[in-house]
């Protein structure tokens, strides 16, 4: 018996299309056909989690007190590692019990706050490009985006004067994240003050996404929202395991700030799932007391290889400045070619797999992102390819043909 009686909700027809469709095809053709991808497409971190954090997971498992269904609001030992964690990073106290609410991965509770506080109709401003569920859950929730390009002659900071009086009086969030994803860009200070007072003038929710809270480099330190005097009061921020500590698959994330905005998104989780299992957020905990050396360790791999692909890709023709932080570079396509072209074309002449840049929105176009979750063996091998397949940037060609 066919389906097409049964049709997906408006909500899942109005998603943008999935960028990736064309890219994954020639991905999966290419492994069948035994080519040795090298792939940089992922914001997955390739190394292990820690091994401390792996052995209490193995002691919380045999443990039967963490086999059943965990706290709604998940356990108060970690939610008390998450705010002693926040003031030994940040300087700021936070309440276990109201002001911090572990997630199910920060992605999970991103998409569910825009379920919780989205009326359909609301506006929302979203940078483009960004992190693809601070628009999807927007939309999923039947919000109206209103995009905030963001450009390479603003360092990609969201340029604040630039959003009209009357979208401001009419938006009800602002989803960003600095450092960010894909542009690697980061933000200094006064940025976070001026967000601040633009969101309490026009009484705007900030969500600020800090997943790249300690991949920071240089002994640069990112701000965090909640550092800033009066944001608590309009403001959330989200936190990860993902990345830090080398635990995507485990899928443990947190929000802290706005206990009212807390609370909203809890509602609406204790309706929808369970949270994480104890086990896991037992090991999580002991992730967040690890001592600094092993971020110091962390982020000497990200810098050798920051420092790697940016001196190959010079001697190929990109000026590419030394990013503060994150994971990834953001790399302009040659010769004005789309992201998707250039970024097939990479995969079919070298076997080298790079996210096409309007994957984050229209404001990405033109670009495309490489992780850096490849070893400087690897990396040194994509350059290699990229030499001999003749792909390079004619900067150039580009200035003068603008
Ligand atoms: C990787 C990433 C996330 C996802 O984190 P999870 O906790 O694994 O869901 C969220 N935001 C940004 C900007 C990311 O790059």
């Amino acid at each position: 018996m066919s389906f097409d009686w049964i049709t997906t909700a408006e909500r899942i027809k109005k998603l943008p299309a999935y960028p990736f469709a064309r890219l994954d095809e020639l991905k999966t053709k290419a492994r069948e056909q035994g080519l040795d991808l090298i792939d940089l497409g992922m914001g997955n971190p390739d190394g292990a989690t820690p091994e401390p954090v792996v052995e209490a997971a193995v002691k919380a498992l045999r443990n039967p007190a963490n086999h059943g269904y965990p706290p709604f609001e998940g356990t108060a030992s970690f939610r008390r590692a998450i705010t002693t964690w926040y003031h030994r990073r940040y300087g700021v106290d936070l309440d276990s019990d109201s002001e911090a609410l572990p997630l199910l991965g920060s992605k999970e509770g991103l998409g569910h706050l825009a379920l919780a506080y989205i009326n359909p109709g609301d506006v929302v401003l979203v940078p483009s490009p960004s992190y693809p569920v601070h628009f999807r859950g927007p939309v999923i929730a039947g919000g109206s985006i209103h995009n905030l390009i963001l450009k390479p002659e603003n360092d990609w900071l969201i340029d604040l004067a630039s959003i009209p009086d009357e979208v401001a009086e009419r938006a009800k969030i602002l989803y960003f994240n600095y450092p960010s994803n894909p542009t690697a860009a980061t933000a200094p200070r006064e940025f976070f003050e001026e967000i601040v007072a633009f969101a309490r003038k026009y009484e705007i929710l900030l969500v600020h996404d800090l997943c790249y809270a300690e991949l920071a480099f240089d002994g640069y330190q990112p701000t965090s929202l909640l550092e800033i005097p009066g944001a608590k009061d309009i403001g959330v921020e989200f936190h990860t395991m993902s990345k830090t500590y080398n635990m995507a698959g485990w899928r443990v994330g947190f929000v802290v700030g706005n206990r009212h905005v807390i609370q909203g998104l809890r509602t609406l989780k204790t309706n929808l799932d369970y949270g994480i299992f104890a086990a896991l957020q037992a090991a999580a905990e002991t992730a967040l007391q690890l001592p600094d050396t092993y971020l110091y360790e962390v982020q000497q791999r990200y810098m050798t290889r920051r420092d790697f692909l940016i001196r190959g890709l010079g001697d190929l023709g990109w000026k590419i400045p030394a990013t503060k932080a994150t994971m990834y570079l953001w790399v302009p396509c040659p010769l004005d070619m789309t992201s998707t072209d250039f970024a097939l074309n990479v995969l079919q002449q070298t076997g080298v797999v790079v996210t096409p840049g309007n994957a984050f929105g229209q404001g990405g176009e033109g670009y495309v992102r490489v992780s850096l979750i490849a070893d400087c063996d690897r990396l040194g091998e994509a350059l290699h390819r990229f030499k001999q397949a003749g792909i390079r940037y004619e900067h150039q060609l580009i200035s003068s043909s603008q």
